[in-house]
């Protein structure tokens, strides 16, 4: 428990966080219950509830300068409009401006007034998100009006339909609306202006602009405002509310970091003899980055603290039985461990790896699946209560369901990556008994650069095994154009020929999950109508999982030769025979995508080959990423690379990130903060822990993990 010790002076304003939502003009009860699913409960969660982006409604961008995912007003004439029946009916306009640059606005509901509009000759003005269409840049159902000839300057484009603030865009909930959401943010507003909010941030930090302003601003951009810089994050108030933001995330990590280290853990003793017994078993010796590794978890065990550790290395580092060696260490000290993964498949793949390397020792493997029978399951459970087996395999699902252990010292997750802060905390208390935590390492195959770690993973220790075993062939990376497309098919058919196996991987980002499938569907009986001694099959997205791993095992089995995916190939997956993957339009994934993808071939002892396939007229962008891929292996660098060329968003995938989905900063664009961020929240933890709390309330709420609610 900490002290309120020397907590800044109030500066005297009012508490807006006591005042209760209700208290807002039209919130009533109603209102308020669905804010609350937001974790708005007072006037100060509704002034942290920022914008998730904004409407720029005030300009007109050129169709040359469209990027997809841009939610933008352009303008056009239409070129052409007609009316389509390719699976299901639809309205396809082309509308081209001044400099005949052109834009598809595609339409699955209209009618004949609507068509009327979209008549060839007509001036349009449009509103719309921009996506990746099959030809060129296109809006689905965008928002569109006539202009008028009469309206029409010189170039087409008239600014008095343009609106002049830009319009916030916020995080709702079901039956809460954009509109209701700007008129309570406009009653909290007004609170703000008249009473001001604290603030928490050091005085002596030069942080240039009020919290009041910053807050101001974000929610309420004036017509003057600088545009671009509150896109991009490069504006004062933006720039402002994301250090402040940043520092209650690491002052949150510190809190649970100190939380952890004040909790007491399973003693492991010192005793290295089941270890060096597994090590010499092996017939091949460890690599030097393993044995450090196993060194830094040994290092941590013993130390009467429950261990928070993350092992990153690239596919192929040997991570398991660095997990496999702290497993035995645990062992070694009387305690039970549990290994999961995210499926089933790869879970099955740790039971055989672990079953091999510690039956031969006299351990008992257990291994928990779904499929087992009453009997088996109840057998497999009353072994891990008594605690006759030692070692547990299962995926996190099942762990998650109620398993007494006898004496569990140390889980085992591998693929942490999908994970965020609360889910591994969550895991982590399925061990406690009697107040002891368990250890828990976890190993990931996706290198997160440092910079991101330091955030993303702020919360764990981290490892890194940044050496392959010896004599791994590399993998050689081909970037072929898609019209060349009869060779790949060619090559594909003769590794078939030769007894291995092939991955072909279909890749449609930007479209919906059912667009991706059904593209999939095409190519898969696109080839396997031109190799006809092939045995092809599918796995998407929108398969049942059971599907999925079904025709994962067949592929493992080898009774599949040629396996068409989406993206969604299980990460981890190991198919040694597999020794070819082709990644149709390459250009559209980022670099460690395509690395992880990459690594499912290259497993065996035979030489393997990536062949990326990518659409004529590559950008520069596009041909650095696959330039880079082509020249290294190295996940690492790779990582580093794609964090340039990308934003941490998307590095850490959105839904990966847990707790660090910030509401207004981003890593990658605020990176040079991080040194201030830490000089500051170092501050305020030593001299001023009063505000701790306050700040983590403030920005993730009272209920979030960061608050101390686990
Ligand atoms: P990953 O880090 O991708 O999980 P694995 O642990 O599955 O890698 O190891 C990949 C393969 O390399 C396995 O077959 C494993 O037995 C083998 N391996 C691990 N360490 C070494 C080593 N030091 N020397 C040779 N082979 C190794
Ligand atoms: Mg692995």
């Amino acid at each position: 428990i900490r002290s309120a010790g020397k907590g800044r002076a109030w500066s005297g304003c009012m508490d807006l966080d006591s005042i209760p939502v209700t208290r807002l003009k039209g919130v009533g009860p109603k209102q308020a219950e669905k804010l609350k699913r937001l974790q708005i409960v007072s006037v100060q969660d509704v002034l942290f509830h920022l914008p998730l982006r904004y409407q720029d409604r005030t300009r007109v961008v050129a169709i040359r300068d469209l990027v997809p995912g841009l939610e933008v007003v352009c303008t056009g004439v239409v070129l052409s409009s007609e009316v389509l029946f390719r699976g299901r009916r639809s309205l396809l306009c082309t509308i081209a401006d001044s400099d005949g640059s052109e834009l598809v606005l595609r339409f699955f509901h209209f009618n004949q007034q609507q068509q009327q509009k979209l008549r060839v000759g007509n001036r349009l003005r449009c509103f719309g998100e921009v996506r990746r269409g099959p030809r060129r840049l296109e809006m689905v159902h965008p928002e569109f009006q006539t202009i008028t000839p009469g309206n029409d300057t010189g170039s087409g484009d008239t600014d008095s339909t343009n609106e002049n603030s830009l319009t916030p865009i916020y995080p709702v909930t079901e039956g809460l609306h954009q509109l209701s959401m700007r008129k309570i943010t406009d009653a909290a507003l007004s609170h703000l202006k008249n009473a001001g909010v604290d603030e928490l941030l050091p005085s002596t930090y030069a942080v240039g602009i009020s919290l009041k302003e910053a807050l101001l601003t974000v929610h309420r951009p004036q017509a003057d405002v600088d545009v671009d810089g509150l896109l991009s994050g490069d504006h004062p108030s933006v720039q402002r509310l994301a250090l402040e933001e940043l520092v209650a995330h690491r002052l949150s990590v510190q809190q649970i970091r100190h939380a952890t280290k004040t909790q007491l853990a399973p003693v492991i003793t010192s005793k290295q003899g089941l270890c060096k017994q597994l090590i010499d078993s092996l017939d091949f010796k460890l690599t030097s980055a393993q044995l450090r590794v196993i060194d830094e978890i040994h290092q941590d065990l013993v130390t009467g603290m429950p261990m928070l550790r993350l092992v990153q290395g690239d596919v192929g580092s040997g991570k398991t039985l660095v997990a496999a060696a702290a497993a035995a260490i645990a062992v070694d000290s009387g305690y039970q461990v549990a290994v999961m993964a995210p499926t089933e498949i790869l879970a099955e793949q740790h039971l055989l790896n672990f079953s091999a390397w510690f039956e031969p020792l006299g351990l008992k493997v257990g291994w928990l699946k779904s499929k087992l029978g009453v009997r088996q399951k109840r057998d497999a459970m009353e072994s891990i209560a008594l605690g006759q087996t030692h070692i547990a395999v299962g995926t996190h699902a099942l762990f998650q369901q109620q398993v007494d252990f006898h004496q569990l010292g140390l889980t085992i997750v591998d693929e942490q990556h999908r994970f965020g802060v609360d889910q591994r905390l969550s895991l982590r208390e399925k061990g406690m008994a009697q107040g002891i935590v368990p250890h828990q390492l976890t190993m990931t195959a996706t290198p997160i650069p440092r910079t991101l770690a330091m955030t993303a993973y702020a919360d764990l220790d981290c490892s890194i095994i940044d050496e392959l075993p010896p004599g791994r062939q590399t993998i050689v990376t081909a970037a072929i154009p898609n019209h060349r497309k009869p060779e790949v098919i060619e090559r594909v058919a003769a590794a078939i020929d030769d007894g291995r196996q092939v991955y072909w991987v279909c890749t449609l980002i930007e479209e919906s999950e059912a667009l991706q499938a059904s593209a999939a569907e095409d190519t898969q009986l696109e080839l396997a109508e031109l190799l006809i001694n092939a045995r092809v099959s599918l796995v998407h997205g929108r398969m049942q999982a059971k599907e999925k791993e079904d025709t994962m095992q067949r592929f493992k089995a080898h009774e599949i030769d040629l396996l068409v995916a989406t993206t969604v190939i299980e990460v981890g997956v190991d198919v040694p025979n597999a020794s070819l993957i082709v990644i149709e339009n390459a250009e559209r994934l980022g670099l460690s995508q395509l690395h992880q993808l990459r690594g499912r071939v290259g497993r065996g002892t035979q030489q393997s080959s990536c062949v990326l396939m990518f659409e004529k007229g590559l950008s520069q962008r596009a041909r650095d990423r696959i330039g880079i891929l082509r020249e290294t292996n190295d996940g690492f660098l790779i990582a580093e690379k794609d964090l340039e060329l990308r934003g941490a968003g998307e590095v850490l995938g959105t839904r990966q990130t847990g707790s660090a989905q910030f509401k207004i900063a981003d890593l990658m664009r605020d990176k040079k903060m991080l040194p201030q961020v830490k000089v500051i929240s170092d501050e305020i933890y030593s001299r001023h822990p009063h505000q701790v709390l306050l700040l983590i309330s403030r920005w993730f709420g009272k209920d979030s993990p960061e608050y101390g609610n686990v």
